[in-house]
């Protein structure tokens, strides 16, 4: 049994939690080092206690001020107590762990999660923002490295356990065609939106959105699961990770979501990767890999399972995707304006300043103002993002007066 020492990165969170979940379960198997929140102190009061972690980093000053005060009361003086990104960065990358759970969520996960890359940690890639918004400099830090990267994204942890093992062993560097491979399938539920008539689309609250009728996940990736967005940002991560074209990625709509994604070999056989909706699967398989671990998730019954469907994607119905799979053809500038832009939309729209098919609008008109630019450091990223956020805050102005 291998133990590990963990640092979870947005360890509040949907994909925190239940990191923290199937750590729990593992007493003897992981430590917990390092911890970060942004504003949620109460929360991470719980997991001091729990978890006695040596480090934690909060958002502001403002929250780690008040965290502090709460541990002092109740008599915790041994954790350090620090906030702000460059101390994110310090945590992924120190000395006493070696597995970074990347979860924040949105572009903020970006260089606290290429810091763990760059230290050569072993990197749970959960914020797949992060590798949209930089690509082939995400993969080229990874192979600099030698970092060890593991998807967690449900549908890329599927992928990955239905290849070769020697493909599972350079993410990034995949030659899926040499090992027979001919096309990697790309499940999504279609979200609560699938059989909505498209005209009532425009009047659909963000709670309503954020009811995913399979996953329980935070409010920004929920958004993304009714535009289908979050799909199109999978079908990029999925071309970096697995090293694909994006010809060799093919969406199949699959609402019950008990089967995760699938390889197709070119013998004719297609491997999938089943199992109840459970994120603490594709966690406790990354946490332990290789080796296999209980996550306390319940076995799938095929006798009271709901009958497998698939279909074909509409594209009207979600524009989102079909822009994001566009965008993965028109290069690194495209995917990073597109993936600020729809952080800025999503979060108009969950604010109610927008309506739900205002996102694309702002999207669709970000994607071509950046189409061109170029992207080579990570530096450029971090200006196009801030570039991509501002337009999209501009765009939203004229929207938000027709609501
Ligand atoms: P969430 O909103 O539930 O949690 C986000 C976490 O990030 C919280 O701990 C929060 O404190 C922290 N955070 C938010 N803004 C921050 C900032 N500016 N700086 C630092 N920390 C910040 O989100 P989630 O659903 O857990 O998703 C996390 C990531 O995992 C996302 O990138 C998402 O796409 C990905 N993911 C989630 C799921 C899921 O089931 N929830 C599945 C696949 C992939
Ligand atoms: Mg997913």
């Amino acid at each position: 049994m291998t133990h590990h020492n963990l640092c979870v990165l947005g360890s509040t969170g949907s994909i925190g939690e239940n990191t923290l979940d199937v750590v729990r379960r593992h007493p003897k198997r992981f430590s917990i080092v390092s911890l970060s929140a942004h504003s949620r102190v109460d929360k991470m009061l719980e997991q001091c206690i729990e978890f006695t972690p040596k480090t934690v980093v909060m958002g502001s000053n403002k929250a780690a001020d008040s965290l502090k005060e709460k541990l002092r009361e109740r008599g915790i003086n041994d954790i350090a107590v620090l906030y702000g990104p460059q101390a994110l960065c310090d945590i992924a990358a120190a000395n006493d762990a070696d597995t970074v759970m990347a979860a924040i969520v949105g572009s903020s996960g970006l260089m606290p999660t290429m810091s763990a890359v760059n230290a050569g940690k072993r990197v749970l890639l959960a914020n797949k923002e992060a590798l949209v918004t930089s690509g082939q400099l995400f993969i080229d830090a990874v192979k600099a490295s030698g970092a060890k990267l593991l998807p967690i994204d449900s549908e890329h942890n599927a992928i990955f356990q239905c290849l070769p093992e020697l493909e599972q062993k350079r993410p990034g560097e995949c030659a899926l065609e040499d090992n027979g491979i001919s096309k990697i399938l790309l499940t999504g539920s279609g979200g609560p939106f699938r059989t909505m008539a498209a005209e009532l689309l425009h009047t659909v609250s963000p709670d309503q959105a954020c009811a995913h009728p399979n996953w329980d996940m935070g409010r920004k990736i929920s958004v993304d699961s009714a535009t289908m967005m979050n799909k199109g940002l999978e079908f990029i991560e999925a071309k970096w990770l697995f090293n694909v074209e994006p010809k060799q990625i093919q969406v199949v709509l699959h609402p019950q979501s008990t089967i995760h994604s699938m390889v197709q070999y070119k013998d004719g056989s297609v491997l999938a990767q089943m199992g109840n909706p459970d994120m603490r699967t594709p966690i406790a398989h990354a946490l332990a890999y290789p080796e296999r671990i209980d996550a306390g998730v319940e076995p799938l019954d095929f006798f009271n399972t709901k009958p497998f469907e698939f279909e074909a994607v509409d594209f009207e119905r979600y524009p989102n995707l079909k822009l994001a799979i566009d965008a993965c053809s028109m290069g690194q500038g495209a995917c990073t304006a597109l993936n600020a832009a729809n952080e800025i939309a999503v979060e108009a729209f969950l604010a109610e300043r927008i309506r739900f098919t205002d996102i694309f609008k702002i999207n669709e008109s970000s994607v071509n103002y950046f189409v061109s630019e170029q992207v080579s450091s990570i530096d450029d990223v971090i200006a196009l993002d801030a570039k991509a956020r501002a337009f999209a805050s501009e765009q939203l102005i004229s929207l938000e007066a027709e609501k």
